[in-house]
This record gives structure tokens, C-alpha cells and sequence, in this order.
């Protein structure tokens, strides 16, 4: 069979997404590869497919052991005879897993490094084995977020297998963390497939933070029943937010390092599940996160970096339905950034350095009245748009600034306003914080404003007109853009004019300031299901959702997630071609012979309307 054959047989899919056709050659041919692609760009069929080839056995390497199963699981339901083995199994199913590969029978199998390592596999696999390929692959790299020195010590387990071919795979790498991962996997002349980082089924948004749970309600709001994260930055604030939502009636629960481990498995295993729409986390929660039908992330708080906040958003939307990211700017967070980091450890000069830049980076992005899709493809040094083309006036139809919410201020309007909000930093000689400098532009004096006579100064009152979010807001995006400063004294806050800002009043020098133009709403965007171009209507929603408890239910039976069973787009085509038989089911994307064979009747029901109890599964 070609591997479109098996790609359709299989998978029920009719052609491959980008890279995916390389990758999957490069193993046949027997060449090592590297792979990058964004999250849910389908890097697990880049192994998985020639593991369906009947050619020999594939080996895949994860870290990530609390979702091994459930990716067995995703295997096993395209036909695969897949096995994992890692330090949570039960002696018997060990035992199975052993009997399997003796015999031969295995076709793929994920393991842990440390499982590996152990050397006791080395004998039993080396044989048959034909591909070894190693997932999170940015974490053997000193360079990426999440290093694991395990990782490091993967090659020597590959050089037991000296036939074999490496297929090294990750979604977000720099060039230093994929110069590394090509040393540190031993990679010999390789393939290299980089994909393109954007995601073009993100909206984007990032908007100054007001009035933090009704901002984020208003994003809940727009997805009734369906799956969303919120981050926030502590845990006090994960408990607020989460106790505000519950009082809303947002079916939520918090999740930080703080609660006990049963109280976050449980979490965790609701939120997977579907029992649960929304959970509000630290960064903490994630890392074992496979769901893919999120509809949104909305940052509470400004995450750390860019490359924090592009896999924390990312993990919105991996079933290449439209979902939205929402970040909630506020330069204090900044500051809490840089505080958390200094207590927790030392840093070199040159550790404080990179971070100032991160912090500066992720401002940047998130205050600047620019294209986001632009900003972030430009952030991981890729041209944007994808392929060159010329961005249109319109721009990408998937961000705030692109879709008018925010509105970049003319440049000599912009440098006027600027040069007004400075004026008042550098009267107030960076004596005072950052409410004092507000109350001097909106001209609401006190007594300490008296005092010191600046009511009677020509900055007073200044841009009265414009109201204090966007003064505040203005403040901060001349923060993040180096023309004014925070600094500490005795604890206090001090808002201080910089060298740059001074020369900005002369004129020298560029600035750009933006303006959300409907803070309280953004354009209500419908449920993903109809906008997934599939006109379904009232009735075809209803059936969607009668197909969505099928689902569950048979989920609930066979003991694995919702998406393990299928994907929400193949429920939403269902839906919409309403197929009578199994031939006409197999033309759905994603329902593959296996599928078919084994829920094919249940969702056939549902869209007779007959109520079949879900039992043989
Ligand atoms: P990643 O690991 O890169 O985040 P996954 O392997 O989880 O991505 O795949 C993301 C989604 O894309 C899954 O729902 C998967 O079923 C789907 N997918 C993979 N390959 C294809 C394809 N060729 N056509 C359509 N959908 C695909
Ligand atoms: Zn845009």
C-alpha cells in the first residue's frame, strides 16, 4: 500500500498535511530526520504511519508518561497493535507488553527515557526494530524551556540500534535548541522539516488588563459548553478567579501546585474527559493536557515569554477548529515576573539579561497595535504571511488589531500622546508611581498634587478627554517600549521618564500606541461548530450535540477521552452529511476502517434518531 492508502485506511484522511509526506518518506528510505511542526500539526502519524506499514517495529520516546495511554489508545482505535511501557503499569499488562514483543506482534511502542536506559529492552527490540523516534525533542537542549537531563542520555540507548532510522520531533524549537537537538540525538545527515510556526485557526487578542474576571467571563461567555484554560500567574489569583467564575455558573475548577495530588488528577481527568469546561491554572497545568477540542486560552495574567505564551496558547484548538487566545496586559505583571524570579534563584548577569529581554519580548507583543499572527511568526523568525504573499489590507481576519477591536493611533497622533504622558512622568521627576502620573493627566488633584503646585502645571488635566483606562493603557505601552520606567524605592513604585523618553520629546525617535476601540466587547464570534463551514443549522446542532454524549458515552465505556474515540471535526461532518451507512460514514475525515467497524452503528443511530444504549465496546 502507498502511504496514502494507509493514511485513508487508517486514519480516514485524504491527504496529508504539511511535512507530514516527508517525514513519513524519510523513514521509509531509512533516513533520520527532524521534525518541527506547531502543535497539532500531526506529528505523532509521522511515526505512526510507518508503524502501520508492517515493515517492523517503532519505537517512540516521551516524556510526557501521564499520556502514554491515551496515545495507545488513539493508536489502537486506527488499527495499530501499540503498547506502552513506563513505571505506572500493573505487573500483568507489563507482562503482556513483554509477550507481545517477544512474539513479535508489536507495532509500536512508546517508552520513557528512564524505561529505556534501563538497557533490559536493548536484545528484544533491536531486531526488528526500524524507526526510533523521539517526541519533545527540545527537551535534550540546555536552551529550551523544559530540559530533562534523562534526555541527554537518549543516544547512547540509540546506539544499540545502529539500523534504525531517528526521527527526532517537537513543536517550538529556536536555532539553538535544534542546532542542539541534531548533536545531542546524534542525528546522521539528516532530513530537516520545519513547518511554519503560525496557526492559522487562532484568533488572537491581547487587550490592557481592567477589570480582570469580567474580562475573562466575557471570553467564557462566548463558549457555553465548551472546553476553555485561563491562566493566571499565582495561586491566590487561580482561587479567585475560579471561586468568581463558580459563582457565575461556569462549570470550573482551579488547578495549581498548591492542592493535593488527588485534587489535581481529579481535575485533570474531568477537564480531559469533558466532565468539565473550564479550568483555571498556573502554568503548572498542561504539560499533560492532550484534550483537543479547547476552544480558548485566555492569559489572566502576561505570561512569562513569547515562547510561554505560544505554548500555553497553543494548546487552544489542536483539532485545527477555530479557537481564540486572549491575553490580559498589565506591565505590573512584568514586574512580578522579574520579582518571582530573582527570589527563587540567583541570577547570573547573563541569565537577568535574557530575561529582561523576554519580558520586553512578550510587552512587546502584547501592547503593540500590530498584527499578533505577524508578531509571533516574526518572534520565531519566520515570514508572515506563510509563503510570502503580501499581507493584505485586511490583514489576517484573526487578530485584534486586524479585525478593528484595536486601533493603532496615526504616528503624529501617536507621538503627540506620547509626548503628553511624558511630559507629565518628567514634571513629576519620577518622584511618584504610576496613579499619581494618572491623576496629573486626567487632572484630579489632591492634596499631595497641591502641594506640590503640579495642579497649576500645563500637563494637568491634559488628556482629560481620553479617560483613565487608556491613559493607564498608554503608560504601559511606553513602558514596553523603553520610554518610560518602573522603578523600586523602599518597595514603592517610582514611574520615571528614560533617556529615550527625553529624546522622544525632541521628536527623535518613533513611537507606536494603540487603543482598544471596544473595550467591553469584542465582535461575538459564533460557536466553533458554525463556523467550521458546515451550515448545520438548529437541527444540525442538536445532532451534533446528541453525537457528542454518544461519544461520551463511549468514551466513559471503553475508559479513555472523548478524543480518543474521534475528533470534534468528524462529529461536526456527521452532522452535517447525516450518512445512513457505514460506506457513507467511511468518507467522514478521520473515521477509519477500525472506527467504523467498532462505533460506526452508535453514530449511525444517533443520526436516525433511534436511542441505542452504548454496551459492546
Ligand atoms: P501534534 O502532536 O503535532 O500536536 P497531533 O499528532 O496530535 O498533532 O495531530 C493533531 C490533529 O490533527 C489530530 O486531531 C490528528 O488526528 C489530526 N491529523 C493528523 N494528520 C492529519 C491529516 N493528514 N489530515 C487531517 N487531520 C490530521
Ligand atoms: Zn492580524
Amino acid at each position: 500500500m502507498t502511504p496514502e492508502e494507509i493514511l485513508k485506511k487508517r486514519w480516514g484522511y485524504g491527504a496529508f498535511k504539511p511535512l507530514q509526506k516527508e517525514a513519513v518518506e524519510a523513514a521509509f528510505a531509512g533516513r533520520d530526520c527532524m521534525v518541527i511542526l506547531p502543535t497539532g500539526g500531526g506529528k505523532s502519524l509521522c511515526y505512526q504511519l510507518p508503524a502501520a506499514a508492517g515493515r517492523g517495529l517503532v519505537l517512540v520516546v516521551s516524556p510526557l508518561i501521564a499520556l502514554m495511554d491515551d496515545q495507545v489508545a488513539a493508536a489502537r482505535e486506527a488499527g495499530l497493535a501499540a503498547d506502552a511501557l513506563h513505571s505506572n503499569l500493573k505487573a500483568e499488562p507489563r507482562r503482556e507488553v513483554y509477550r507481545n514483543l517477544s512474539e513479535g506482534r508489536t507495532e509500536l511502542l512508546y517508552v520513557s527515557p528512564e524505561r529505556l536506559l534501563s538497557g533490559d529492552l536493548y536484545e528484544l527490540i533491536a531486531p526488528r526494530l526500524v524507526l526510533a523516534a523521539v517526541d519533545e525533542a527540545h527537551c535534550v537542549s540546555h536552551w529550551g524551556h523544559e530540559f530533562r537531563p534523562e534526555y541527554r542520555r537518549i543516544t547512547e540507548a540509540l546506539d544499540h540500534f545502529p539500523k534504525a532510522a531517528r526521527m527526532a520531533l517537537t513543536a517550538t524549537a529556536t536555532p539553538a535548541v535544534q542546532q542542539d537537538i541534531l548533536a545531542q540525538l546524534g542525528l546522521r545527515s539528516p532530513e530537516i522539516l520545519v513547518g511554519h510556526p503560525d496557526r492559522p485557526n487562532l484568533v488572537y487578542r491581547a487587550f490592557p488588563r481592567r477589570d480582570q474576571v469580567k474580562q475573562v467571563l466575557e471570553v467564557v461567555r462566548r463558549h457555553p459548553g465548551e472546553g476553555g484554560i485561563v491562566y493566571a500567574q499565582t495561586r491566590k489569583d487561580v482561587e479567585r478567579i475560579a471561586a468568581k467564575l463558580k459563582e457565575e455558573g461556569v462549570s470550573c475548577s482551579p488547578y495549581h501546585a498548591g492542592l493535593n495530588a488527588e485534587e489535581r488528577r481529579r481535575a485533570q481527568d474531568d477537564f480531559v474527559n469533558e466532565r468539565l469546561d473550564v479550568v483555571v491554572a498556573t502554568i503548572a497545568f498542561g504539560m499533560g493536557i492532550d484534550r483537543s477540542n479547547v476552544r480558548y486560552v485566555v492569559h489572566a495574567n502576561t505570561p512569562r515569554s513569547v515562547e510561554h505564551y505560544q505554548q500555553e496558547s497553543g494548546r487552544a484548538g489542536r483539532d485545527g477548529l477555530p479557537a481564540e487566545c486572549t491575553l490580559l496586559f498589565a506591565a505590573s505583571d512584568l514586574a512580578t515576573h522579574r520579582w518571582l524570579a530573582k527570589k527563587d534563584l540567583h541570577l547570573s548577569a547573563e541569565r537577568s539579561r535574557a530575561l529582561e529581554k523576554q519580558l520586553k519580548d512578550i510587552g512587546r507583543y502584547a501592547v503593540a497595535p500590530v498584527c499578533r499572527h505577524s508578531l509571533l511568526a516574526e518572534h520565531f523568525s519566520a515570514p508572515y504571511p506563510p509563503g510570502g504573499a503580501a499581507h493584505g489590507a485586511e490583514g489576517c481576519g484573526a487578530c485584534d488589531v486586524c479585525l478593528g477591536e484595536t486601533k493603532g493611533l496615526p504616528p503624529d497622533e501617536a507621538l503627540l500622546t506620547a509626548k503628553k504622558v511624558l511630559s507629565a512622568a518628567w514634571r513629576s521627576e519620577g518622584r511618584y508611581g504610576t496613579g499619581y502620573v494618572v491623576n496629573l493627566l486626567l487632572g484630579r488633584p489632591n492634596d499631595r498634587m497641591a502641594a506640590n503646585g503640579h495642579d497649576q502645571l500645563k500637563v494637568f488635566g491634559l488628556l482629560k478627554e481620553a479617560g483613565e483606562p487608556a491613559v493607564r493603557s498608554w503608560i504601559d505601552q511606553l513602558i514596553v517600549q523603553d520610554f518610560l520606567e518602573v522603578t523600586e524605592d523602599d518597595e514603592y513604585p517610582l514611574l520615571r521618564i528614560t533617556a529615550e523618553g527625553r529624546a522622544l520629546c525632541q521628536d527623535k525617535g518613533t513611537v507606536r500606541l494603540g487603543l482598544p476601540v471596544q473595550p467591553a466587547k469584542c465582535k461575538k464570534k459564533p460557536k466553533a461548530l458554525r463556523q467550521a463551514g458546515a451550515e448545520l443549522g438548529e437541527a444540525g446542532e442538536a445532532l451534533f450535540e446528541r453525537l457528542r454524549a454518544v461519544r461520551r458515552a463511549l468514551a466513559d465505556k471503553a475508559g479513555v477521552p472523548p478524543y480518543v474515540i474521534c475528533q470534534d471535526a468528524a462529529l461536526i461532518e456527521i452532522a452535517a452529511l447525516k450518512p445512513s451507512t457505514p460506506e457513507q460514514l467511511l468518507d467522514v475525515k478521520g473515521m477509519g476502517e477500525k472506527r467504523v467497524q467498532k462505533y460506526g452503528r452508535h453514530f449511525l443511530d444517533a443520526v436516525a434518531g433511534r436511542d441505542t444504549p452504548v454496551t459492546d465496546v
